[in-house]
């Protein structure tokens, strides 16, 4: 019985990689340096998993930039404004990400997309009409010599054809991507062949589209694929993540290959399906011990699970994680100063390795002692859990009534109370929250936190850039105003640090993409608030003027998706939990006289399960954990919430559904295209899609933003309408921000001097 490890973390366990990236790309090291530091995090990471029992290594998980780019490079796939006169070298691959042109002057870099339902951003391939796939960079058969090198045995793993380029773009003329597959295949034989020589046994092909409702096109060409590729001469193991494939099953059950993955994570039902219609010849890898989260597993219940199949299937059953470890943190060892309750629940990819290595104990020798101590260790957290929870939070939970998730009266007598309350003009101005987060503020922030600033110091100084936010939107002469977020490193983990039941690493980076990395929060425990987080900032902000200062929140669904978030309950309920404590703090704000309330939901979308056939369950639960946040106010309380760059048309009706009175979207780079969808279904509540593309340093001029705001009251009512920026601000400095509002505010005084 194999241990399959589908792939580690590249970045290092203290983000060695990001440094050492960063210092070649400032020009401070040289190509050979940044390669030396790369070895050695492959080098230890192998080491790492063979010391946990893993028969062999993966090679190909490691990636400079991102691994899809790397393949891309490998089958010669690099668009020509990056590729320059010689062969493609790693500074080509940086060109391609960072957009550069061989010259060294700028060429837009690749477009960055999610991979599937994770926050890992791939580089999209480019691929035109007459692109020809050849062996063109030699990374990956590097990386196998490099293995076998210091005694591995190595197992490339690579996105299979199909998934590539299903993931790629097309450039030039339209035409059917899948007109290049036969050739791709070509290169994909050429690979494998090469792996074959360098005496390479099994290959990890990854198909994760097959956890997509595919066409027949789609369905068919992974048919055509391997068929074509059974000729190989390495064992190509099918693999599938991030969910089930079962409705491909037959489909994929007839493929010529040696063995499939599973993530039996995300759909443990798949499991007897796929085992019942394994040939003899076929190994099966399952995927029990999740890639993505930073929790430990319950080993005891995965043997539970699978301990009949394993039975079955003796030596043909791998043990594996779901998908790739590339998405959890490196090593829980070098977090020292965790509280030890919510240290015995993590395991990050390090320690996820051995897990893989106790499933297999578990099953193979349930009688020794290490077994037991292994059960003894799973039973023993889940008691630490169970008397944990919060007895109050999950009561109150539980109480919860129709009635606590609408507002007291429809959206249109809200409006005319808020308008008799507020009389604002005719297409009020307003921004997104945050205003530029300036090396000033930063050095604050950072002196504070060593202790160099006292928290009496922090908050004044805090105090004076917000006054001085205020005085400029006043100036400026926006309507509706907002703090600035100035106190605030990040919005999720500002309220992240607030509450009870979500907790912090000093160390627990997972890549977002190339050398950026995030520490997303863990939601632990049963989350609550246990004072007030944002009232005395948003009352500070009111006290220094008489227009509205907008309350600003982060909403539940987001906190949520942006987090770690515990697995022994739904993530329905945490999300409710969350929602309790952003409406305790709603109603706060409005108690302390803060009349008007945005509650960001930038991630609402991200959530959206892989299948579109999921998608309404999980748009009724986000919705509804909305809709608690925001509807413990009375009517005249104006509910904003925003948005950044999403399709709505086809989930137009869910953001109706949340009903807040105002909802600010990025529109601007879509040039109101995206309104399609609020016109087509007559969105009922106010609209302020974003007039001002806040991604671009460049100045909006008054005409370009006038075109926009008429364009958007061709689609939506012009009673419906506000003007603001895309999205926050600050990521800006000053003398890009306050030139291009004015230019805003000047926009909008024309439009209401010619329609009203
Ligand atoms: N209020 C937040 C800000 O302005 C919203 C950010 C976001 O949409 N991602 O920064
Ligand atoms: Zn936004």
């Amino acid at each position: 019985m194999q241990l399959n490890s589908l792939g580690f973390p590249r970045i290092g366990r203290r983000r060695e990689l990001k440094f050492a990236l960063e210092k070649y790309w400032r020009g401070e090291s040289t190509q050979a340096e940044l390669h030396e530091v790369a070895k050695e995090l492959r080098r230890t990471h192998w080491q790492w998993q063979v010391a946990a029992g893993i028969e062999q290594v993966p090679v190909g998980d490691f990636a400079f930039y991102d691994q899809v780019l790397t393949l891309s490079a490998t089958l010669n796939a690099i668009p020509d404004r990056h590729r320059g006169e010689g062969a493609i070298d790693l500074d080509t691959l940086f060109r391609v990400a960072r957009g550069r042109a061989p010259t060294g002057t700028d060429a837009p870099a690749s477009e960055m997309t999610k991979y599937f339902n994770t926050n890992y951003h791939y580089l999209v391939p480019e691929l035109k009409q007459d692109q020809v796939f050849s062996i063109a960079y030699e990374q990956f058969f590097d990386e196998v010599a490099e293995a076998q090198a210091l005694g591995y045995q190595a197992k490339p793993v690579l996105l299979g054809p199909v998934s590539y380029l299903y993931l790629a773009k097309t450039v030039g003329q339209d035409f059917d991507k899948l007109s290049l597959l036969p050739n791709l295949l070509k290169a994909y034989a050429d690979i494998l062949a090469r792996f074959a020589a360098q005496g390479v046994t099994w290959v990890q092909l990854e198909e994760p589209i097959l956890a997509l409702e595919l066409t027949a096109d789609w369905q068919a060409a992974i048919s055509e694929a391997y068929q074509a590729l059974k000729t190989a001469q390495v064992k190509i193991l099918l693999t599938s993540y991030y969910g089930s494939i079962s409705h491909h099953q037959a489909l994929v059950s007839a493929l010529p290959v040696a063995g499939l993955h599973l993530d039996l994570v995300t759909a443990p039902e798949q499991l007897a399906l796929f085992a019942n219609a394994l040939r003899a010849d076929q190994i099966l890898s399952a995927g029990v011990v999740n890639g993505r989260n930073v929790w430990a597993a319950e080993v005891d219940l995965i043997v539970e699970r699978i301990g009949s199949v394993a039975r079955d299937l003796g030596a043909r059953l791998w043990i594996g994680s779901s998908c790739s470890l590339l998405h959890s943190p490196v090593d829980l060892e070098v977090e020292t100063t965790l509280a030890p309750t919510l240290r015995q629940q993590l395991a990050f990819a390090k320690q996820k390795l051995l897990e893989l290595a106790n499933v297999r104990q578990l099953l193979q020798a349930p009688e020794s002692v290490a077994a037991k101590e292994i059960v003894n260790t799973c039973l023993a957290r889940r008691e630490a859990k169970a008397q944990a929870a919060d007895a109050k939070v999950i009561a109150r939970v539980a109480a919860l009534t129709q009635a606590d998730y609408e507002r007291v009266s429809e959206f249109t007598e809200r409006q005319a109370v808020q308008q008799r309350k507020y009389r604002l003009p005719l297409l009020p101005t307003t921004t997104i929250g945050s205003f530029p987060q300036t090396p000033a503020i930063r050095g604050l922030r950072s002196r504070w936190r060593k202790g160099e600033l006292s928290d009496a110091q922090y908050t004044e100084q805090l105090q004076q850039v917000t006054r001085d936010t205020i005085d400029r939107q006043l100036k400026l002469g926006i309507d509706v105003l907002v703090h600035g977020e100035a106190e605030r490193n990040d919005m999720v983990e500002y309220f992240g640090e607030q509450l009870e039941g979500v907790g912090f690493t000093k160390n627990g980076w997972v890549q977002s993409y190339g050398s950026r990395c995030v520490k997303p929060p863990l939601i632990y425990g049963d989350v609550s608030r246990p004072k007030a987080m944002t009232v005395d900032w948003a009352v500070f902000a009111q006290s220094l003027t008489d227009k509205p200062v907008k309350g600003m929140l982060t909403g539940p669904v987001t906190i949520l998706h942006w987090s770690f978030a515990r697995e022994d309950i739904s993530r329905d309920t945490i999300a409710t939990q969350l929602a309790l404590a952003i409406r305790d703090e709603v109603v706060d704000l409005q108690n302390a006289g803060i009349g008007i309330i945005q509650i960001d939901e930038p991630a609402f979308r991200e959530g959206l399960p892989l299948k579109q056939s999921e998608w309404q369950a999980y748009l009724d639960w986000a919705v509804n954990a909305f809709k608690l946040s925001a509807a413990g106010v009375v009517d005249e309380t104006q509910i904003h919430t925003h948005m950044c760059y999403s399709e709505f048309n086809d989930t137009i009706a869910a953001i109706a559904a949340m009903d807040a009175d105002v909802i600010t979207i990025e529109t601007s780079r879509s040039r109101m295209e995206l309104l399609n969808a609020f016109e087509d279904f007559e969105y009922p509540n106010e609209i302020g899609p974003g007039v001002y593309d806040i991604h671009s340093p460049n100045t909006p001029s008054v005409e370009a933003m006038v075109h926009l705001i008429e364009k958007a009251a061709q689609k939506v009512p012009v009673r419906q309408l506000w003007v603001n920026p895309d999205c926050g601000l600050k990521t800006r400095t000053w003398d890009e921000v306050e030139p291009a509002l004015k230019n805003m505010v000047d926009a909008t005084r024309e439009l209401r001097r010619r329609l009203g």
